[in-house]
């Protein structure tokens, strides 16, 4: 994936089609890291280039942006501002936006999320999934991915269950689930997990009833638990992730310890983005390094300072 999101599956779908169909300029509403992949995939495909994002994203969001030199419109309102924005100048401009008028080739490119796990596991289906929700989108194509290559004879058919992770700052999926609706209720996203702070999702209905028919679950965590989660994955695993995969390890660990998820069950969490992109949500929780003079008494001091305070002090101390 190399503007490090998983987004790059949907944009090379997208931006297939969309030269295909003729189009010359392409585009996005985004919430940081589709801007990343469709400046990056439309340079490559000598396609010109304007994106939209919300004016609070983080700095590396920008930048990896930026650095392909596409336009970049940075609207003062949250994302589904920039969505509706967003929907009338394709209606004016007659732009390919992978988000919105190229919609259903953006989402089928969530399929191969769903090809591959199933690839990796040996030519299996797993029993249970853990992803992230933002628009839905995702979520409900891993699904279709698996389902097609059952159809098509690939693997095996088995029931596999669904569980899907918001952010407690923007988790109207979540809440419809919890509440038993068929509908979602818009919500004012407020979250550390930007990359998933759409309040009024496209695909959340589809979302809602997938967790449903599966017999999986949706659950909500806070930033502060996607914090924790970031450090755990990173410390446990040695994968750094971005926000998204904090909600998702955090939701997983709660299903875990709610007797949601059987430990002898396979189950696959999706980690869709790098933590290099999201720095200033682990800033001040991971600590600083020592800093020492280029001398062997000043490392063997330091060094016994580090051990005789252990992680948790460390931690203490810092915060
Ligand atoms: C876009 C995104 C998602 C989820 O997207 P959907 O809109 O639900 O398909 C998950 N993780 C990351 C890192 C993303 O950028």
């Amino acid at each position: 994936m190399p503007t490090l999101s998983f987004k790059d599956r949907v944009v090379s779908v997208a931006l297939t089609r969309a030269r295909e169909l003729g189009f010359t300029t392409v585009s996005c509403a985004s919430t940081g890291n589709l801007a990343n992949s469709t400046a990056a995939i439309a340079a490559y495909a000598g396609l010109d280039c304007c994106v939209f994002i919300p004016s609070d994203l983080e700095a590396g969001k920008v930048l990896g942006t930026l650095i392909y030199g596409p336009t970049v419109m940075s609207v003062q309102g949250n994302y589904d501002q920039v969505n509706r924005l967003c929907s009338e100048v394709a209606n004016t401009h007659g732009w390919g936006f992978v988000n919105i008028n190229l919609r259903p080739y953006y989402s089928e490119g969530s399929k191969t999320l769903g090809y591959e796990v199933i690839e990796q596991l040996g030519w299996q289906l797993p029993d249970h999934v853990v992803a992230p929700l933002a628009s839905g989108s995702l979520f409900t194509k891993i699904y279709k991915g698996f389902r097609e290559f059952v159809e098509v004879g690939l693997v095996d058919d088995k029931p596999v269950r669904f569980s899907g992770a918001q952010a407690e700052g923007c988790s109207p999926i979540a809440q419809a689930f919890k509440e038993g609706r068929d509908f979602i209720s818009p919500v004012k996203p407020n979250t550390v997990a930007k990359s998933l702070a759409i309040g009024n999702p496209a695909d959340g209905v589809y979302a809602v009833d997938l967790a449903r028919k599966t017999n999986g679950n949706i659950e909500s965590v806070t930033d502060a638990e996607i914090i924790d989660a970031i450090k755990l994955l990173a410390e446990t695993e040695g994968i750094f992730t971005e926000t998204a995969g904090g909600t998702t390890i955090a939701t997983l660990k709660k299903l875990v310890e709610a007797g949601k998820i059987d430990p002898d069950e396979t189950t696959v969490v999706y980690i869709t983005g790098n933590g290099l992109k999201t720095q200033e949500a682990v800033q001040g929780y991971i600590g600083e390094p020592l800093t020492i003079e280029p001398k062997l008494d000043s490392f063997e001091r330091a060094l016994e300072r580090s051990r005789t305070l252990d992680r948790l002090e460390w931690q203490q101390v810092l915060v």
